[in-house]
């Protein structure tokens, strides 16, 4: 640390991400990326004329994406907005929205990036506890005095919230934002983007990283009421008014435009999932139900360390949280499904060798 740095960050802890092993050989399933990669439209968009045009700044609105995103989720484009993956979109909130006076709540098991922007930003927030089966009790979530953060589905749970409860609490709270976190949202829950026309407190962050395979592309959009997008861009273009480049504008486009390829690729990662979770729980696991492209796990004989590491000594790579509630679990990725026949095999054998 320097003299320099200003005081406020003496004590900030950054987001620990998963780990990016450069060994080809293990198994990564330990940070939600999905395997079957991007749509070969894609590829082709990504194309020797779009390379030859680096050496112009990229459209600054990011306008083809914005329009295709509009015509994707049915809304005007006034009430879209793109960026550097969900996270920025998220610092984006903060900024605008967020100050020391003004309260802000999310789950405390949740996206583990919430509290470090809290400190980045200098919010003042709150965690809410989870029921002891890791659940949402909406209750907790009415009427309260202050910005409302809630990822659905919930990481690491994978457990979604259903839209009739989002709507309870966007009514309950017509005073405070909303904002609802996404990034899981294609893999079998219920969106709130229809809500956007009803609540003009809604704010729905969602990402290309995960069911569109372009976590590499950094892309992100935030839908909601059309003063909330206007607040969002304020802060964009005070900031950063390029942050989407041209390859990945380019590639999101492309993306969104391959519908046959999402669903065929979210379809298989949806059944995967069924089927490791019937695996682990033979296994004796306790899985908990998840509309996510991860499951989240307990052992009934394994820690959550154990399991863990002895998973990693045979070439896998899961998540493990060291923390409460959830220390004996561990969050799975869902991967192509011979790594899930993989990784029940090896659980099998590690649990008959006690
Ligand atoms: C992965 C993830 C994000 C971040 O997505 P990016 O678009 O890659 O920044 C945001 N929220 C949650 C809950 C996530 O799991």
């Amino acid at each position: 640390m320097s003299k320099f740095l200003r005081d406020a960050y003496a004590a900030l802890e950054p987001y620990t991400p998963g780990e990016q092993p450069r060994s080809q050989t293990l198994l990564k399933l330990n940070t939600n990326e999905n395997p079957y990669g991007p749509s070969p439209n894609v590829l082709q968009a990504i194309s020797r004329e779009e390379i030859s045009k680096l050496m112009l700044y990229p459209d600054p609105a990011a306008g083809t994406l914005v329009n295709a995103l509009a015509e994707t989720y049915h809304v005007a484009p006034e009430q879209v907005m793109a960026g550097n993956g969900s996270d920025e979109i998220l610092a984006f909130c903060f900024m605008a929205f967020q100050n020391p006076r003004r309260k802000l709540y999310f789950p405390a098991i949740s996206y583990g990036f919430y509290p470090v922007y809290g400190a980045v930003f200098q919010a003042d927030w709150t965690p809410v506890p989870l029921r002891e089966d890791l659940t949402i009790r909406i209750g907790d979530y009415e009427n309260l005095d202050g910005t409302i953060i809630i990822a659905n589905p919930n990481a690491p749970t994978g457990i979604a919230l259903e839209r009739a409860d989002m709507e309870r609490i966007l009514r309950a709270n017509r005073g405070n934002l909303v904002i609802v976190d996404e990034a899981y949202v294609d893999f079998g829950a219920e969106s709130c983007v229809p809500l956007i026309h009803q609540y003009d407190n809604l704010l729905v962050i969602q990402t290309f990283s995960k069911s569109r395979s372009l976590a590499g592309g950094r892309i992100g959009f935030a839908i909601g009421d059309r003063a909330l997008i206007e607040d969002l861009n304020r802060l964009k273009f005070s900031f950063n008014p390029y942050t989407l480049n041209r390859l990945s504008i380019a590639a999101a486009v492309a993306a969104l435009r391959d519908r046959a390829y999402f669903e065929t690729t979210r379809g298989k990662i949806m059944a995967a999932r069924e089927t490791l979770t019937a695996g682990l729980s033979s296994l004796g696991f306790t899985v908990l139900p998840s509309k996510a492209n991860f499951i989240f796990a307990k052992s009934n004989r394994l820690s959550g360390l154990e399991y863990f590491t002895k998973l990693r000594e045979n070439n896998i790579i899961v998540r493990h949280f060291n923390k409460e509630p959830v220390s004996q679990y561990v969050r799975i990725t869902i991967g192509r499904d011979r790594d899930m026949e993989q990784l029940l095999q090896v659980t099998a054998d590690l649990l008959r060798k006690g």
